[in-house]
């Protein structure tokens, strides 16, 4: 797994899903702990093999012979399934708090410091005003001269303190950006996840000037029988390594989504007709090119293909009507051979 997300999404087939169901009520049992979602989730991860920090630090409990308690599931699923986001966020918007409470103090502090030099300067305006001696005017250029000192002396202060908030915000902005990558990726492939691509197929049909946007729809060619060859786990990673084609492809400009299972999606911005299917060529030649090989043994996973359907933005399009057309051009590409790109 390349990392996870949050929420956790869960993209095994059904039947997988029941095998580790059948895994984890004895390792729940086990541990006389109760089938709780905590628990399940817990033990779920560390069945499927999909979480490797979990798997690792339960593994080292279950080799000194420690049973897994409620406790050490439960702080698991925090750090594990939750990603510490509870606390994350929870840290994240404490420290937003306190810069803003100290930036405000010190503002005030400036103010009032500020307040008593300018009462100081009055007062010595109006003893300027009657003064005819050399002693009373050094004593108020004097009390001038420590009150423009102290003026400067504050907005110093205050300047630092201003750095220091600055610099507090900047981790706190990266912090909040980390949180926000998690929740909108998909844990398997690192692509856009679906409520995103949902989000941003939303954004593209509310503009009014929308055309050279195209829609390409991805699906895997008999990838069931890819997973009955080679198993679910080297499934995946054909999953990885063809979203990491669409990544490349996708660059600063576009926007490549897990739609769902072996389905991926690309928005491309700004092409022509031409230019949206030579894209979806260079993908659909460069994955059938790939000879892919397991890492672990060199066993050839064999030829993979995909089959790509196109639609073109169309003025009065709304999500489903732009992804209906390309899941149409998609269907006619499958039934004509697949491994090959129909557009509509
Ligand atoms: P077609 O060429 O018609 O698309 O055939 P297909 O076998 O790809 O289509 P089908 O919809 O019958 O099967 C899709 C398969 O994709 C079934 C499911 O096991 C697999 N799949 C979906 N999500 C995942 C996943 O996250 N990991 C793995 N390894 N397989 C997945
Ligand atoms: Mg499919
Ligand atoms: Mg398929």
């Amino acid at each position: 797994m390349t990392g996870k997300s949050f929420p956790p999404t869960y993209s095994e087939p059904a039947q997988q899903a029941s095998e580790n169901l059948r895994q984890i009520i004895p390792l729940v049992n086990r541990h006389k702990t109760p089938v709780n979602p905590v628990n399940y989730a817990v033990w779920y991860e560390y069945v499927s093999g999909t979480n490797d920090q979990l798997r690792h630090e339960i593994d080292q409990h279950l080799n000194s012979n420690k049973p897994i308690t409620a406790e050490i599931t439960q702080t698991l699923y925090e750090k594990y399934v939750l990603l510490d986001m509870p606390d994350r966020l929870e840290h994240a918007n404490a420290g937003m708090k306190l810069v803003v409470d100290n930036t405000l103090s010190n503002i005030n502090k400036v103010e009032s410091a500020a307040s008593t030099c300018v009462a100081d300067l009055t007062d010595s305006q109006t003893v300027l005003d009657d003064c005819s001696d050399v002693d009373t005017l050094k004593t108020i250029v004097g009390s001038i001269l420590t009150n423009t000192q102290t003026l400067t002396e504050t907005s110093q202060e205050l300047k630092v303190e201003l750095e220091k908030s600055s610099s507090e915000i900047e981790k706190l902005r990266s912090e909040l950006e980390a949180v926000k990558e998690v929740s909108r990726t998909d844990a398997l492939t690192g692509l856009i996840n679906r409520g995103t691509l949902d989000k941003e197929l939303e954004k593209v049909c509310s503009q009014t000037k929308n055309t050279g946007t195209a829609l390409l729809l991805f699906d895997l060619d008999h990838f069931k029988s890819l997973n009955d060859r080679l198993g679910h786990l080297i499934g995946d990673k054909v999953l990885q390594y063809f979203s990491s084609l669409l990544i490349n492809h996708a660059g600063d400009n576009h926007l490549a989504a897990r739609f769902g299972g072996e389905e991926m999606v690309m928005i491309l911005h700004d092409v022509s007709h031409q230019q949206a299917v030579e894209i979806a060529d260079k993908i659909r030649t460069e994955l059938a090119d790939s000879e892919l090989k397991h890492k672990k043994d060199d066993q050839r996973i064999g030829r993979v293909t995909v089959s790509i359907g196109v639609s073109f933005f169309m003025a009065g399009d709304t999500p489903s009507s732009f992804l209906d057309r390309a899941d149409r051009a998609l269907y006619t590409a499958k039934d004509n051979g697949r491994n090959q790109i129909q557009t509509n």
